[in-house]
């Protein structure tokens, strides 16, 4: 049975004559890695905000595990942990103090404490460092503690937003693994980016925000179902370009068309056919020379692209 961690409904927030958030509707269920897709001043943040009662709504209604937040928020903090775009740690203050400090104020006390400091540190990769003052720290070894301070009282909802802006690829892939970690281990996460590669790698679900507005919504298949069913197969050949016949290749079963281009044979088929086997089988029986196979899928780039006629970022 599916149990909804978080029910947004019709919530709506202005700045004077922006409208940031513009009346959506949403429901995140336990365990999904749920990614607010959006380029900057789309709305993500202020969505989040709201759902962690740091910005007020101006309408609609927010749930969190069954319960209103207007009437018991408080109380359903304590479930959730934070990740905030802006680093928010404390530079005088050593790693572990800053984890002990941070899960502290759900609650946790004493030795209890400690441990469940030193163990979200051992899990961001900081262990080693928890003496260290974080003012030492490179960008991404900041945001790896921003998470550490999210993650110690173990939150059933992980809320982060835009956890690898400006860091080098080795702590953003870390980060990565870690959001998939954490799921595995139980939380359901929220999580914000522009960046569609994350999202894509990571999300098993995504809304897509543009101008305060749920554009699209559902699983990856479902978004990038919205912009073709064809899929596009791009076969590279090292010679034999005479020997390929484009009617016998379009007699394959699900092959839409074909379009060659210096040197890659371009085959459009139907998304509901598997049979790339028979494709393959044509080269090799006519002996042409394969030099690379590309499965050409659209991206949810190219569903933002089609939906807004803009790309994600410029
Ligand atoms: P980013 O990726 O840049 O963080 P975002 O998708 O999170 O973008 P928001 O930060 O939610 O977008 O901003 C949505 C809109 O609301 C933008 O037009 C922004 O300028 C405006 N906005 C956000 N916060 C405020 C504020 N405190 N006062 C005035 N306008 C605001």
């Amino acid at each position: 049975m599916f149990v909804s961690i978080v029910k947004i409904s019709q919530l709506t927030k202005k700045y004077g004559d922006v409208i940031a958030v513009d009346n959506i509707s949403l429901e995140i269920q336990e365990g999904e890695i749920f990614g607010l897709l959006g380029p900057n001043g789309a709305g993500k943040t202020t969505t989040i905000n709201m759902i962690t009662g740091l910005v007020s709504m101006d309408r609609g209604d927010i749930w969190i595990l069954g319960k209103e937040i207007k009437r018991s928020g408080q109380e359903v903090k304590k479930n959730i942990g934070i990740v905030p775009q802006d680093i928010a740690i404390y530079e005088d203050l050593t790693c572990l103090e800053n984890v002990m400090f941070f899960a502290s104020l759900y609650g946790l006390k004493g030795a209890e404490l400690k441990k469940r400091a030193e163990e979200a540190l051992e899990f961001t990769g900081l262990l080693d460092r928890a003496k260290s003052f974080p003012r030492e720290f490179s960008g991404g070894m900041k945001r790896r503690l921003n998470i550490a301070c999210a993650i110690a009282h173990r939150p059933k909802l992980i809320i982060m937003d835009e956890p690898t802006i400006g860091i080098d690829t080795q702590s953003r892939s870390h980060i990565l693994q870690s959001v998939k970690l954490l799921n595995e281990m139980g939380s359901t996460i929220i999580y914000t980016s522009h960046y569609m590669e994350e999202v894509e790698e990571i999300c098993t679900r995504v809304a897509i925000m543009d101008h305060g507005k749920i554009i699209a919504e559902g699983t990856q298949d479902e978004l990038k179902s919205i912009v073709t069913d064809k899929n596009s197969v791009w076969i590279t050949v090292s010679g034999g370009m005479d020997k390929i016949s484009q009617s016998r290749l379009k007699e394959i079963y699900g092959v839409l068309s074909i379009e060659i281009d210096d040197g890659v044979v371009k085959i459009s088929t139907s998304k509901d056919v598997s049979n790339l086997h028979e494709i393959i089988l044509y080269f090799v029986e006519n002996d042409i020379p394969i030099k690379n196979i590309e499965n050409k899928t659209p991206d949810l780039e190219t569903v933002f692209l089609t939906l807004t006629g803009r790309k994600l970022r410029d």
